[in-house]
């Protein structure tokens, strides 16, 4: 299969009210492709007037909407899901081109997993049944979720369709309205989808609006006529949003940054075979896809004992990382999202070395040929060091991976944990009791083992710590986009 960048207009507007319109200012902001540095095209850069528009058009859809059975909303979202499923390869194309991701990741896991998002939720609404308790012979309680009304989603770059999915699927399946507001470098794919599936939905329903956080996404937050905020994003973005949010009471459910160890005990190592390969990978393949990920192992453990040997393959694996032009279906690392990025990683390499990281490979910037020559590239690398170093720390967000020995499991569950973050954790072994103990050990919202990054839908995924709190994905998500009403019912005929 042949992928090539996908074709823009030449600026696209907010879409509001079931219509693309102008920035109520006129400003736009230039997108550009951290593929090659060039523009892909304008988007509006929205201020607090946009952002009011936007929620009042939420507000005029919320009572319709909210009214709508399961049925017809899930029969709506199948066929949102349809469309996505129908153009998987363009949706691909513009976030590899807005995001500069690996075509590979976007084609295989991005998209397919975005399309699954909305069939999950379309699914799970049907199935609810609702709660009544005989509290005594003459009083019935019914519990009644209700929806909350309108809902304020502000998103990140790092997956810009499968974010919406998992933003805009429970929302809408639990009957709210939304104003959702997409990172400023990744705006093209959520705008495509609205060109797309636009006329499924009435008017007001799904609103999408562009810019800057300060500038939109700090009214959409901070507005009186929101029900609710769901982030995801930085974690000092976070607090900042949390705080905007209070001043309504708003509930806020907050994925933010991670910082996750992936470790390795010696049993990974007793026979040379299949399930040692597959450790390889786990090590290496989910820690260099960019470096861009939430949950990124970026804290590689390794017991010491098979420390030498292990790490001998995973550099070797590492330094057989196809990496450049991203739309070749065997590059494994495409671009970085941006050049603030690009400055950022290269910026946190450099305070590894000064603070005595070895480097075991890559270490620098990679020169794309070609077309490619002028984006953002990184090598893949691997810095050796300890756990009270910045880079073991503080999330780069980039194609780093710091390394470390650890002697047991007291030691490996000490280091793990060891961070302000919670989001995931990594286990690989063949110990039945590890299996088990060291996850429950570990401060985290999902800990993958002898696996990782899988999304499925149905399983829950959010932070501990610093990492946020509320959960995305399984039908547990409906109780965050959801009110719940008590009904108490007397049946007796006399008494109070
Ligand atoms: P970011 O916090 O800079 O931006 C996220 C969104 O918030 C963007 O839409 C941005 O415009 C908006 N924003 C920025 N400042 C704002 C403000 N003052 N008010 C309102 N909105 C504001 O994050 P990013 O750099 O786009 O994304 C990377 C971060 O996202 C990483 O920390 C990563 O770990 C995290 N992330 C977490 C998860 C998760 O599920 N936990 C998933 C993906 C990414």
């Amino acid at each position: 299969m042949n992928y090539t960048k996908p074709k823009f207009k030449e600026k696209y507007g907010n879409y509001i009210n079931g219509e693309f319109i102008d920035p109520i200012g006129g400003q736009y902001f230039e997108n550009t492709s951290p593929t090659n540095n060039q523009l892909i095209a304008k988007y509006p850069r929205s201020q607090k007037e946009d952002v009011e528009n936007a929620v009042d058009a939420a507000n005029a859809a919320k009572e319709a909407w909210g009214n709508t059975s399961a049925a017809h909303r899930s029969s709506i979202l199948q066929k949102i899901a349809d469309v996505i499923q129908d153009n998987l390869d363009e949706f691909a194309a513009i976030d590899t081109y807005d995001n500069g991701k690996a075509i590979r990741e976007t084609v295989n896991a991005d998209i397919p997993l975005a399309v699954d998002h909305f069939r999950y939720f379309a699914s799970v609404i049907r199935a609810e049944e609702g709660s009544a308790t005989e509290l005594n012979e003459n009083t019935l309680s019914l519990i009644i979720k209700e929806p909350l009304g309108v809902v304020a989603q502000i998103i990140p770059w790092n997956f810009p369709m499968l974010m919406l999915a998992w933003k805009v699927a429970p929302a809408l399946a639990s009957g709210n309205c939304v104003v959702l507001k997409p990172a400023e470098q990744t705006p093209s794919s959520a705008t495509f989808l609205m060109e797309k599936i636009g006329h499924l939905l009435p008017p007001g329903v799904l609103n999408v609006i562009h810019g800057f956080g300060p500038e939109a996404g700090k009214p959409l937050a901070s507005s009186s006529k929101v029900n609710k905020v769901a982030f995801t994003g930085e974690t000092t973005t976070g607090q900042m949003i949390m705080q905007y949010a209070s001043k309504n009471l708003n509930p806020v459910t907050m994925e933010l940054g991670g910082k996750s160890p992936n470790i390795f005990f010696n049993s990974v190592m007793d026979q040379d075979d299949e399930f040692l390969d597959k450790c390889i990978e786990g090590a290496v393949l989910f820690a260099f896809n960019q470096g861009e990920v939430c949950t990124c192992p970026s804290r590689l453990l390794v017991q010491e004992d098979i420390y030498d040997k292990f790490m001998d393959r995973v550099v070797k694996r590492t330094k057989a990382i196809i990496q450049g032009d991203p739309f070749d279906p065997n590059t494994q690392i495409g671009a970085q999202a941006s050049n603030d990025q690009y400055e950022k990683i290269l910026s946190y390499m450099n305070i590894g070395k000064d603070e005595g990281a070895k480097v075991l490979c890559g270490g620098e910037a990679f020169k794309a040929s070609g077309e490619y020559a002028d984006g953002f590239y990184i090598q893949p690398t691997i810095l050796e060091g300890h756990n009270k170093m910045r880079v073991f720390q503080e999330e780069i967000f980039g194609p780093v991976l710091a390394v470390c020995k650890f002697k047991d499991e007291a030691e490996a569950i000490e280091i793990a944990n060891d961070t302000l973050y919670g989001l995931g954790a990594g286990v690989w072994t063949r110990d039945a009791h590890q299996l088990y103990q060291i996850p429950r050990a570990i401060k985290a919202g999902r800990v993958w083992v002898n696996c990782y990054h899988d999304y499925p839908a149905h399983a829950p995924f959010g932070g501990y710590k610093k990492s946020g709190f509320g959960r995305e994905n399984h039908l547990m998500m409906l109780n965050h986009y959801r009110q719940t009403k008590n009904m108490l019912i007397s049946y007796d005929r006399n008494k109070l």
